[in-house]
């Protein structure tokens, strides 16, 4: 049986050891005493439940709703309220407005001038760029297709809402592939997206379902129920509080990991540490893979959490709002924990997060706990109209939250592709490459293991 070492243990490491299953011997690293990576809920004393990274994930992919089914956690699984699929809000000229819902929403929001409604109708009118033209920022692609104002609003409450990062430098191929693919196959975002919707509809009308709206998912006990079920079925894989020190290719072909816990060989290594790492434990085997790895650097953020009494607080129905990172509020999104999922806050209270920092503010990350929630409070003041002040804080910082997808990321990743495939039983994942979002890095995930699986035999 083809043995095979994972590096990593947050959902790629967890999610690619458990795909490969009893299929290989698999030994999982990870260097910290809890896995799970960015995947962490905790629950204070008085009942706040805080999701220290992701709040959820979308089912528009189906990898990880099917990650959770097969790991017997379906009949647990609980949907955003439906509330929080449809009142999504922005932060924009002082105050916070709902974003349109459809056609009719963008004819009335009051968040674009008419001059930018003009330009947003004619976005299906527009040419599309020539085939071979070079990668494109958000930002030039956004406001090429639907003039500055909605540019400004729509798509960088997008960028910022899921990567925290400078539209002017991220990849619209690497980071929103869809979009680019709406403009490239029909010549227009706006027709894409409907033919995109219809292609939907007649599917599930095909298979006797009707289309459902794209939802978020968690648990009653938060994202961590996922982690400890990975872990659990891991019992006898996964080691934890072992960093991946070292990492050699053999003159046999093989490879050896040298961890805090000991000296392993192995055919096959698979690595799903962030990509600094990577390119560490490469720089001995490959120094420009290593280089290019390097190359892909991460946001910051800080993840702070309030509490307040509901009698403090408007009574919401919503997700949250994004304030457009361009604008370098203190909270560049601020998400309405208890009012997407039950059991976030006890009875009489609720739970906040707000997410500080990102590309355009990294500055805020370094800022200490009673600072940074004095400035997010004096947010909420400012954006939610809160008259009390919060009972309950806590303060979460990701020094390396997202990977950033720069003007030329997909070019990079095929050279990595290329330089990994030079390298028989070598494999990289996780969320550096192709996707942030949790369904993306379970997906890829899955795909790395049926990989490692089917990698050719050594030589005797
Ligand atoms: C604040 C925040 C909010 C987010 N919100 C959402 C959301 O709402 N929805 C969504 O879909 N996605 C969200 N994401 C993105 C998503 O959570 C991540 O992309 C995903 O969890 C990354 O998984 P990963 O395994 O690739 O990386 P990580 O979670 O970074 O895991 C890598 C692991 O490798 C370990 N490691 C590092 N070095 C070594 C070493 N030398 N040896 C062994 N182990 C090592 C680390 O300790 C870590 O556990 C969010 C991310 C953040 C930070």
């Amino acid at each position: 049986m083809r043995t095979v070492l994972v590096i990593g243990g947050g959902l790629g490491g967890l999610t690619t050891a458990y795909r490969l299953g009893s299929h290989a011997s698999v030994t999982a690293f990870e260097a910290q005493p809890r896995p799970g990576g960015n995947l962490r809920t905790t629950t204070s004393a008085g009942g706040f439940r805080v999701e220290w990274g992701p709040n959820g994930f979308l089912d528009g992919k189906p990898a990880t709703l099917q990650l959770c089914r097969d790991l017997g956690l379906g009949g647990q699984l609980v949907a955003a309220s439906e509330g929080s699929r449809t009142n999504r809000y922005v932060y924009w000229n002082g105050a916070i407005e709902k974003l349109p819902g459809g056609p009719m929403g963008l004819l009335t929001t009051p968040l674009l001038s008419l001059r930018g409604k003009l330009e947003l109708l004619a976005e299906p009118l527009r040419r599309r760029s020539r085939a071979g033209s070079p990668d494109e920022s958000v930002r030039a692609f956004a406001t090429r297709r639907m003039g500055k104002e909605a540019a400004t609003v729509f798509m960088e409450a997008l960028v910022t809402g899921v990567h925290a990062a400078d539209p002017g430098k991220l990849s619209v191929r690497a980071a929103f592939p869809r979009l680019a693919a709406f403009e490239a196959d029909a010549g227009s975002i706006l027709r894409g997206v409907l033919r995109s919707g219809k292609a939907k509809r007649r599917e599930a009308e095909a298979r006797g379902e009707k289309s459902p709206p794209q939802r978020m998912w968690s648990f009653p006990g938060g994202l961590q129920t996922l982690v400890d079920a990975l872990r659990d079925r891991l019992a006898d894989t996964l080691v934890s509080g072992a960093a991946a020190k070292r990492l050699e290719r053999r003159p046999d072909g093989r490879w050896r990991l040298t961890t805090d816990a000991g000296v392993h060989d192995a055919d096959a290594v698979v690595l799903t540490c962030p990509a600094h790492e990577q390119a560490r434990l490469l720089a001995d085997t490959d120094s420009a893979l290593a280089n290019e790895l390097a190359g892909i650097g991460s946001n910051r953020i800080a993840v702070v959490a309030l509490g307040y009494r509901a009698a403090d607080a408007p009574a919401l129905d919503g997700f949250g709002y994004i304030a457009p990172i361009s604008l370098r509020r203190d909270a560049i999104g601020v998400q309405w924990c208890s009012s997407i999922f039950p059991d976030r806050a006890p009875p009489g209270f609720v739970l906040w997060r707000a997410l500080c920092g990102g590309e355009l503010r990294p500055e805020l990350v370094d800022l200490d706990d009673d600072t940074l929630v004095r400035r997010v409070h004096a947010e909420m003041r400012a954006t939610m109209k809160v008259t009390g002040d919060p009972v309950f804080t806590q303060v979460v910082r990701w020094p390396r939250a997202i990977p950033q997808y720069h003007l030329g990321h997909l070019d990079r990743v095929a050279r990595i592709d290329a330089a990994v495939a030079r390298l028989p039983g070598l494999f990289v994942t996780g969320n550096a490459f192709k996707g942030v979002a949790m369904n993306d890095v379970v997906e890829q995930a899955g795909l790395t293991a049926a990989r490692v699986l089917t990698m050719p035999a050594p030589p005797p």
